[in-house]
């Protein structure tokens, strides 16, 4: 079993293509529920978590926009896609009895809590998981740098990306066999050599903040719990 927490509060990142598994869409029940494991372990070690879920496996703004669609007006379908991933979540935490509470970025009053952070941090404190949909509320940002954008002004110790891939790679490690895998970057590493771990809003934010972001393999059950123990699970991404 993995060690006590390292970090008191953690931030984590589910993109949609982490909730969607092996689909081509929409939401696979197998890994929303092992995630709810997951964060249910956290819980369980008294680590507060606030979860920032995408929506990448429902609607992507540039994807119609291409098409014609007004950018502004894809992006609100895209921050709307987020709400719906981060109610399948509510649902896979109330069912461990975890106290869950989903805040959005875009006023929906009539299915979640609007996201004010004072009150976000008192849920925390409490002990309730906090999930933050809508990302920015903003077009044109991506839930990535919604999630920094939160960590920072929730003061996480700690921003966890979830991933497909046990790290950062040089290159594309599903591509290139020669890629070379990292334990520690710094943003202006990532920045210069253009690794994708997240857009560079995002990643400029984390920087300037000095907010820590540990890329984790989320298909490996227990790396969560282990990384917020301070184990070398993923990459380390620090200013
Ligand atoms: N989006 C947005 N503003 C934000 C966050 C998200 O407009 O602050 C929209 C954007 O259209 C994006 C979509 O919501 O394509 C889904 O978010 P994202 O692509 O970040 O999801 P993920 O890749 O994490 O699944």
């Amino acid at each position: 079993a993995a060690g006590s927490p390292r970090y008191r509060r953690v931030l984590l990142k589910l993109s949609g293509e982490a909730l969607m598994g092996d689909q081509s869409f929409g939401i696979d029940p197998a890994v929303i529920n092992r995630l709810g494991d997951d964060i249910q372990a956290l819980k369980d070690q008294g680590v507060e978590v606030a979860v920032v879920v995408g929506g990448g496996n429902i609607f992507r703004g540039e994807g119609l926009a291409g098409a014609g669609m007004d950018r502004v007006t894809g992006d609100q379908m895209g921050m709307l896609a987020t709400v719906m991933n981060g109610l399948a979540m509510q649902d896979v935490l109330e069912r461990r009895d975890l106290k869950v509470r989903v805040m959005s970025a875009v006023s929906i009053h009539a299915v979640c809590e609007d996201y004010i952070r004072r009150r976000a941090i008192r849920h925390l404190e409490k002990g309730r998981v906090v999930v933050l949909v809508g990302g920015t509320g903003n077009p044109f940002f991506t839930t990535d740098s919604g999630a920094s954008l939160r960590a920072a002004e929730l003061k996480a110790d700690l921003m966890i990306k979830a991933t497909k891939v046990d790290g950062v790679y040089s290159a594309d490690p599903t591509l290139d066999a020669s890629a070379e895998r990292y334990d520690h970057l710094t943003y202006n590493a990532v920045l210069d050599q253009r690794l994708g771990v997240m857009d560079a809003t995002a990643i400029v934010m984390c920087r300037d903040q000095h907010m820590p972001l540990m890329v984790v393999d989320i298909n490996e059950p227990g790396n969560l719990v282990r990384a917020v123990a301070g184990e070398a699970v993923g990459t380390l991404v620090t200013a």
